[in-house]
């Protein structure tokens, strides 16, 4: 092979190593662009067909409380598909308490007292692209309450991942109530995961969402049969992850959305979360769609539903904070 031929060659190899590039440059800035799930595609999910909450008055006396123990700091592109480059995303961690006359719970447990810890078990990527900053854990805020802290008999899980499970080490005695669904997932993940970490010291109890439909979800569980709290599956961002309803006498309703979306944006509008943070964190990105549309529905139907994604912090300043309470 002559000289020339060899530039040639090299030449060509170039070019289309430039080309490349800029396509894929092209294609990764394509997909944080603004762009609206296709609701019509998930017509299944409009179907109402299951129970609805009874009348307020006939509802027991349940309370809900959040307690904010942490933050994240990302761009809001990174958050739902459209989202800003320029504006700073503030996400919260945070656990809600429901109190119940049967007895009172946690719901995700947000970070805990050995976060620094546990944040080595994020994907690398994702430690790069956030920051994050520790605030009082949830145990530490009961116990400084003491009396207007509730005794709490278990916790619930809107699924498994890091930032959900972290505060849950600072409540050995608790039954860390997650789907079957999740527990098979959970069983499946590799060691460096949080969960797996502290699985020898937590009282992991499967349950199955084996009720009847509920709204415009096709199965449910209705915790204490009075139609106060409600469990429905959000499957996709894990495959066990799920919601709560929390309906209470004076006719506010609440639906706890878990990581289904990091900011009530990708419910409203709707939007996903950006093909690299769906690669970081989703298992299942056409079941997330169908989830998010789900619950497009459902506040389409219901304006005043008072949708709560797990991080975003603008929609729990909605929602009462501990030590008040709302009833
Ligand atoms: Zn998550």
């Amino acid at each position: 092979m002559s000289s020339q031929t060899g530039m040639r060659i090299l030449r060509r190899i170039l070019i289309f190593l430039i080309v490349a590039l800029l396509l894929g440059g092209a294609l990764l800035a394509s997909s944080f662009t603004a762009k609206r799930i296709d609701v019509s595609a998930y017509p299944e999910t409009n179907t109402f067909s299951g129970n609805t909450v009874p009348s307020p008055s006939s509802l027991p006396d349940v309370s809900i409380s959040l307690i904010e123990c942490g933050k994240m700091y990302s761009k809001a592109s990174f958050v739902y598909r459209g989202g800003s480059w320029s504006e700073q995303y503030q996400s919260g961690m945070a656990a809600v308490i429901v109190r119940h006359p049967l007895g009172s719970f946690l719901f995700d447990a947000g970070f805990g007292t050995n976060v620094r810890q546990h944040a080595a078990s994020m994907p690398w990527l994702m430690q790069k692209l956030a920051n994050y900053d520790p605030e009082t854990p949830v145990a530490e805020q009961l116990r400084n309450a003491a009396t207007s802290a509730p005794q709490l008999s278990r916790a619930f899980i809107s699924h498994s991942h890091w930032d959900h499970v972290s505060g849950l080490e600072d409540f050995p005695d608790l039954e860390v109530w997650l789907t079957r669904e999740e527990a098979d997932y959970v069983e499946r993940l590799p060691s460096r995961e949080l969960i797996k970490q502290l699985q020898p010291r937590l009282k992991l109890h499967p349950f199955e969402l084996s009720g009847p439909p509920y709204e415009n979800f096709d199965r449910s569980l209705d915790l204490y049969g009075d139609g106060s709290v409600v469990f429905v599956p959000l499957e996709g961002h894990t495959p066990g992850s799920m919601g709560m309803f929390v309906n209470l006498r004076s006719g506010k309703r609440y639906l706890f959305t878990g990581d289904l979306t990091w900011a009530l944006e990708g419910i409203e509008i709707p939007a996903e979360r950006p093909w690299m943070s769906r690669r970081l964190v989703d298992v299942d990105e056409e079941q997330v769609r169908r989830s998010i549309v789900r619950v497009h529905n459902l506040i389409l139907k219901y304006p005043d539903l008072i949708v709560v994604p797990a991080h975003d912090r603008r929609v729990h300043d909605r929602v009462t904070r501990f030590p008040d309470w709302e009833s």
